[in-house]
């Protein structure tokens, strides 16, 4: 007895759902909208300050006044949020980071500037110390050079309870120590910020796409690199393994960074959790894109979008992009 033969060519064709612009627009996923992006920003002491960052066309380094202001029209654009990372002076680092949980750090000064002019804007903050320590690390660091992760967790605790008092929405870790996302929610908890979310950098490669990041941020270890804390691209089972154990500890969203080049981390972390996932598109990954666009070699508004339908498709519920300044210019349809 001959089985009926699975339905192929010539019944099927699949030309069909895509014969037309309206018909692609039916089948197509959207490209997520801008409440799904959330803009990283750079921010120093001082005012009036607004630092053009070279390998980040349209990025700068800003004040809080500047800041604000810049914030006009992304709000108007309807972003999902802002993530802010700080810098500080080199006067002002020292062994421990300890610039980091100043109450009138830069960190904290930005958020009650921004939050006293957008109240309904979601205001993330980074929770590091590499921008604060003199060497440049995540955390301090013992007589071998070797970063102390248990010294780095009380530190982390007490920037994260820092940005919570200063009226951050959500406070998101990205040293990459074990048990940072169980020590910064018992100190927030114990501080009655309860109600502060956490997004753990909960798997964050040690990547070469953060090259334009620590230009952005003068953040570049002064010796070694953050392979022994950083989890491994040819490892992806225990960078999975660092996501799930940070949901135990009481992670409220988890993180994969970069995105471009960890798709499929994105896509098996999806099957691993419920927790919604950021998906983090680095500064290499904009810049590449950008220098592409320059040379002539890349339209820079197709690749930008096939590009971040990837990570959405990957299965990212939140985009943490440079490109989100630019929603309307980029994504907007024509
Ligand atoms: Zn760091």
């Amino acid at each position: 007895m001959t089985e009926t033969p699975m339905a192929s060519f010539p019944a099927t064709r699949l030309r069909r759902l895509r014969r037309t612009p309206a018909l692609r627009r039916l089948f197509d996923a959207p490209l997520p909208g801008p409440e799904k992006f959330i803009w990283p920003v750079f921010v120093k002491e001082g005012s009036g300050v607004r630092e053009p960052i070279q390998a980040m066309p349209k990025q700068c380094r800003m004040s809080p006044d500047i800041l604000v202001e810049a914030l006009n029209p992304i709000v108007e654009s309807g972003i999902g949020g802002i993530l802010i990372f700080g810098l500080t002076s080199e006067r002002e680092k020292d062994h421990e980071g300890s610039a980091a949980y100043r109450e009138d750090g830069i960190v904290q000064t930005a958020v009650r500037k921004v939050k006293h002019a957008y109240p309904g804007m979601v205001v993330c903050t980074d929770v590091c110390l590499c921008a604060y320590t003199d060497h440049g690390h995540c955390g301090p660091r013992d007589a071998t050079g070797d970063v102390e992760n248990d010294a780095a967790n009380t530190t982390l605790a007490r920037v994260a309870v820092s940005h919570a008092a200063a009226g951050a929405d959500i406070v998101a870790p990205s040293a990459m120590m074990d048990g940072q996302v169980a020590s910064i929610r018992k100190a927030l908890d114990t501080a009655a910020f309860e109600k502060t979310i956490m997004m753990s950098y909960s798997t964050k490669f040690a990547s070469s796409m953060y090259g334009p990041f620590r230009e952005a941020e003068q953040s570049a270890p002064q010796q070694g690199d953050r392979k022994g804390y950083q989890a491994s691209y040819a490892d992806a089972r225990t960078a999975i393994r660092k996501s799930i154990l940070d949901e135990a500890e009481g992670a409220d969203i988890l993180m994969v960074k970069p995105a471009l080049f960890y798709l499929d981390i994105i896509t098996r972390l999806r099957d691993e959790t419920k927790l919604p996932i950021a998906a983090y598109n680095v500064s290499g990954e904009y810049a590449m894109l950008h220098a592409a666009a320059e040379r002539g070699w890349a339209d820079l508004k197709p690749v930008v979008r096939e590009s971040t339908l990837a990570i959405a498709r990957a299965g990212a519920d939140i985009i943490i992009s440079y490109w989100a300044n630019q929603y309307r210019e980029v994504f907007a349809d024509d």
